[in-house]
């Protein structure tokens, strides 16, 4: 694929202080067009600014989109990483699949992000725990108001410097059990990393955060019975020294994260379940001081300990609200080969060139 460049006039200030998360974004985007019968085409880097689109733009009125989320690392020694590239390539295709929109190839989506990070690279900042984030996304761009898939499509890439999740150290969340609203349910789109997933998701967050809740833990769809995952985030909990996740099999989100959690919980020789778990065995579990450590896994946070457990109205706290050893022995070993620090003995990071 032939890159375009198109150089700014001025750069901007890179940001001082705290970076948070998604507020800044860096000079430059990634844009590649779609049109029916001609194929992708037109890739170039432009510098990051407005879009003008028409009102009728499809996405906006059906939600015809895909995103994906990603992190570009840098080494003690100035080499900057992707972690597993392709992974996200291949979701992204999956998800597209299903919203009935063109795949772009795993090498274009690779080179797309490989060549925008390079341009944006001193945007990589260097702190303890900070990073680049990614955000790859694609929408129907056809003008029309009638539902049929469109015709048109824009696939941009955009970055964000991001601080440490973390700036206190790895601290436990409080989980709240949604049991009235639910987010996917078999031969849905919950497998699919889009949009409309998430805004139908909005109100049960907001109930949880009036309730001092962080995140929701999602239930099945149907019977609103068995454990899914978290906002953002895979979930898995440890019973009586074994891990459990729900299975990847059309509601859950595919996560990188869970994958390789999985990976290294298997070298390590730790049973990992991946099984419909019932809520109500995860809480019995919790009262009779079986339930050990829980925690999210998603790249933004890497994995994120849950420390409270709302269902019902019922609480439970898992290991006195403070990080299990599992969990952060996994944080360690996961950021430790993200971040170059660590043997990347199972070849996942990719370096930026
Ligand atoms: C992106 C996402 C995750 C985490 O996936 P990672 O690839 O690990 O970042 C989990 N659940 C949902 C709903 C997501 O959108």
């Amino acid at each position: 694929m032939e890159v375009k460049f198109v150089k700014r006039e001025e750069l901007k200030e890179k940001p001082k202080g705290e970076l948070g998360f998604g507020k800044y974004f860096t000079d430059y985007m990634f844009v590649l067009d779609y049109e029916e019968g001609k194929g992708f085409y037109d890739a170039r880097i432009v510098p990051y600014g407005d879009l003008v689109v028409d009102p009728a733009m499809m996405v906006l009125h059906y939600a015809q989109e895909t995103f994906e989320g990603m992190k570009a690392y840098r080494t003690k020694d100035d080499k900057i990483l992707l972690f597993r590239p392709e992974m996200n390539a291949k979701r992204m295709q999956k998800s597209n699949e299903r919203l009935c929109m063109p795949e772009i190839p795993v090498n274009d989506f690779i080179q797309a992000i490989n060549d925008l990070v390079k341009v944006e690279e001193d945007w990589v900042p260097k702190g303890e725990g900070t990073s680049l984030y990614i955000r790859p996304f694609m929408f129907a761009t056809e003008a029309g108001v009638g539902v049929h898939p469109s015709r048109t499509y824009k696939f941009i890439v955009i970055c964000c410097p991001v601080g440490s999740y973390y700036p206190e150290g790895v601290n436990p969340v409080k989980i709240y059990v949604e049991d009235e609203f639910v987010r996917a349910t078999r031969g849905g789109t919950g497998f699919a990393k889009c949009g409309g997933n998430y805004a139908g998701s909005i109100a049960a967050q907001e109930k949880a955060a009036k309730l001092g809740y962080t995140q929701v833990l999602w239930l099945d769809g149907v019977h609103r019975r068995y454990v899914e995952e978290v906002g953002t985030m895979n979930v898995m909990f440890v019973i009586d020294n074994e891990v459990y996740t729900a299975p990847i099999d059309g509601t859950v989100l595919p996560g990188v994260t869970r994958d390789s959690i999985i990976h290294i919980l298997k070298d390590w020789g730790i049973k990992v379940n991946e099984v419909a778990l019932d809520i109500n065995d995860l809480m019995q579990a919790a009262r009779e001081g079986r339930l050990q450590e829980g925690f999210g896994t998603g790249t933004a946070a890497v994995i994120s300990p849950i420390g409270e457990l709302n269902y019902k109205g019922e609480i439970v706290t898992i290991n006195n609200f403070k990080t299990g050893e599992l969990t952060k022995r996994l944080y360690d070993t996961l950021t430790g080969i993200q971040w170059g620090n660590l043997e990347d003995k199972y070849n996942w990071t990719y370096e930026v060139k």
